[in-house]
């Protein structure tokens, strides 16, 4: 009789030869315990089987079928269809990626649950349904109850028996001959408070439901664990940065700004004299700043970042100033070198394209302290590149570096102070998570006058009367960007790509129209100038992909339209707004989506065409997407959140908040079990480096 521990390796297991091991290592599997904690990805509900021919449109159902027929359908948008059958009729399941991997899914004659949606399309048919592979018709899904755990899917570990039932056959075994009850140091009392289950109990339930309610407790348990350990590491980071002295000091008084703001053709808004007002106490202080300024695109950032540069300037240190691109950091350099000249900041740029010779100028410069600010790109990491007394490092488009890119930079002074920006506003709740460690500063209001961007999507049936419009706004003097998606080589054919378009276009309904194109695989330097052209009123219409997404200023830009809108992420959508409606006159934008649509791409578009908050879009696009992607989650060396959602558990990273900050104040005074909580997330964490926001 095997008896098996939470430590036991999986090859324990019955049914875990070598080849099964070697793939559940691969996902991170190695004990008894890491296969607990691998939930699954959704729940098959039998209670709502229901017959092909009895489905309705937006009615969540599960049926049971076969595969009659299976392949990619080709059209206006590539999809891999399955048509599956029962004894009163059949229905399409339908996939938009990853197309090459459903292929090799599914064969003929396979019995499948599926669950999910309804939706018509020339037939019903469920969009990215939940699916769960059955023996035969009268498999009874395993031991399971009502509901029916689906675990990750990839062709890897279906090609070794791993897919959901075989993950199920080991969860089954493992409960059977499990020898010891999960440990849990989350005291009684806390459970109790919270309404949480027993850790046993919730990794059980988690892959053994009764009800749909059940699982929802469970993960609630599961997810406080996480936040927990998040945020203990975020408030360990904190702390350890609180020891951290600087030795560069500011002497003068923040009044020398004065001079710099006098001389500008506009008020500061309320927003960035705040901003200032925060980061000027900052760089005070003797810990070393670490702070982040948002706000919408066009707030005036740059003002508060360069207000922040001055003043370092002031008091002789130097400031590295790195922007995403070529265009930018120049615009930056173009925009405020004479302004600082004048008032005796010297400023230099230095960006890959420059010549050899004039880079070691510009290098030598700086080594020598010649230069107070340095605008740059990514050029300003590079080796050859110090600073006599670098004091103060701020980074554009934050987001748009890696953690290692922005590290490298910082490590060219001695603790300098960091002010980090972003346009892509951070949800509350991923502030206190993700960026526990950083001070932040918003920008709330725009310079008056803007008028927000009028904003509707459409379908593609309506691209005659588009450009029609276009061109409108083109003799009225206006200038138009048109967004392609950039797209992978092998679904090519059939999306609308930037170069065809541009082709047929600039050929047809714009032939006798100064149209340029840039993507990806231009040259930067050709780039740069054919963005310049656009810029300099050159340009009637920019056909672009993404590269235009960030920073560009150009106020006659007063329409955009963005193909197949389906494909961008809410946040980006938004980021590619903001390059219009940065001058006085009304602007617009069209998204025109390609159906197909997916309820959640509806929902997107709906959302984005309703609101041009920043802050409310970057909310909805958390709980559309889920975190993972976003905000360099991934690369920050943060635990990955399997249970927990930041868009709706922040009841829940609220009371992990409070419980830390009792444990951190006050641990030698609280109850055992709290001290016990506390030493087990001390060694939980201790191998963990991480690596938060700027820093
Ligand atoms: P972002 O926050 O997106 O980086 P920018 O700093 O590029 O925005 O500013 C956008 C535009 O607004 C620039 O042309 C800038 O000169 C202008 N601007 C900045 N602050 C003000 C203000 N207080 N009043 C009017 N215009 C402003
Ligand atoms: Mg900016």
């Amino acid at each position: 009789m095997t008896d098996l521990r939470l430590h036991s390796p999986l090859q324990y297991v019955k049914g875990v030869g070598p080849r099964k091991a070697e793939v559940l290592a691969k996902y991170g599997m190695y004990t008894v315990s890491d296969l607990l904690w691998y939930f699954p990805r959704s729940y098959l509900d039998r209670s709502t089987i229901v017959p092909i021919n009895q489905v309705k449109v937006d009615q969540m159902v599960t049926i049971v079928g076969q595969v009659k027929a299976h392949g990619i359908l080709h059209g206006r948008r590539k999809r891999y269809e399955v048509i599956l059958e029962d004894k009163t009729g059949a229905i399409s399941l339908i996939w938009f990626q990853p197309l090459h991997y459903w292929s090799r899914v599914f064969k003929k004659g396979q019995w499948y649950a599926a669950s999910g949606v309804v939706s018509y399309f020339m037939g019903h048919q469920i969009i990215h349904p939940d699916l769960g592979r059955l023996d035969d018709e009268s498999d009874n899904m395993i031991h399971a109850g009502r509901i029916i755990p689906v675990y990750p899917q990839t062709s890897e570990l279906n090609k070794v028996g791993l897919n959901s039932k075989g993950i199920r056959r080991l969860t089954t075994f493992v409960f059977e001959h499990l020898s010891e009850t999960i440990p849990d140091y989350l005291p009684g009392e806390e459970c109790r408070l919270h309404q949480l289950p027993s850790l046993h109990e919730a990794i059980y339930r988690i892959h053994y439901p009764d009800t749909r309610a059940q699982i929802e407790t469970c993960r609630r348990r599961l997810a406080f664990d996480e936040l927990l350990e998040l945020q203990f590491l975020v408030f360990r980071s904190r702390r350890e940065r609180e020891t951290v002295r600087k030795n560069h000091r500011y002497r003068t008084s923040a009044n020398v700004i004065g001079a710099l703001i006098k001389k500008l053709p506009f008020e500061l808004t309320t927003g960035q004299k705040q901003s200032i007002k925060e980061i000027i106490n900052d760089l005070q202080q003797e810990q070393p700043m670490n702070r982040m300024l948002q706000g919408d695109v066009g707030c005036g950032k740059t003002l508060v970042a360069i207000a922040a540069a001055f003043y370092a300037a002031k008091n002789t240190l130097q400031t590295a100033f790195m922007a995403p691109t070529e265009i930018l950091a120049e615009q930056h350099y173009r925009n405020w070198h004479d302004l600082l000249a004048e008032e005796g900041v010297t400023s230099a740029l230095l960006t890959s394209s420059l010549s050899k010779a004039k880079k070691e100028q510009v290098a030598k410069a700086c080594t020598e302290g010649e230069i107070d600010i340095l605008f740059g790109t990514h050029a300003l990491i590079y080796d050859y590149v110090s600073f006599k007394q670098l004091g103060l490092v701020i980074i554009d488009e934050q987001h748009r570096f890696g953690v290692k890119q922005r590290g490298k930079l910082y490590a060219k002074g001695e603790n300098p102070d960091l002010l980090v920006m972003t346009a892509t506003p951070i949800p509350r709740t991923l502030t206190l998570t993700l960026y526990g460690d950083l001070d932040i500063s918003t920008i709330k209001d725009l310079p008056p006058g803007r008028k927000p961007v009028r904003t509707a999507w459409r379908t593609q049936e309506v691209r005659e009367k588009v450009y029609a419009f276009v061109r409108d706004e083109i003799a009225k003097g206006g200038q138009v960007y048109i967004i392609y998606p950039i797209i992978e080589k092998s679904e090519r054919i059939e999306l609308e790509n930037v170069e065809d378009a541009y082709r047929e276009l600039s050929g047809g309904e714009f032939k006798g129209y100064r149209v340029g194109m840039v993507h990806g695989r231009i040259k930067p330097k050709e780039r740069d100038d054919i963005l310049k052209q656009f810029h300099d009123g050159e340009l009637d219409i920019l056909m672009a992909t993404t590269v235009v997404e960030v920073g560009l200023d150009n106020p006659n830009a007063t329409v955009m339209i963005i193909e197949h809108a389906e494909r961008f992420g809410l946040a980006q959508l938004h980021q590619l707004r903001g390059r219009i409606g940065r001058g006085s006159k009304q602007a617009t934008l069209i998204a025109i989506a390609h159906p197909p649509l997916t309820d959640i791409a509806k929902k997107r578009l709906e959302y984005f065409s309703q609101t041009t908050d920043g802050f409310k879009i970057a909310e909805a696009d958390l709980e559309l997407r889920g975190p993972g992607e976003m905000y360099g989650v991934k690369q920050s060396g943060l635990p990955e959140l399997r249970a927990a959602r930041l868009s709706t558990d922040r009841d829940l990273l609220e009371a992990a908040r409070k419980l830390l900050v009792q444990l951190f104040t006050s641990v030698q005074s609280l109850d055992s079990t709290y001290r016990n909580l506390y030493t087990y997330l001390v060694k939980k964490t201790a191998s963990r480096n991480v690596t938060l926001g700027g820093g």
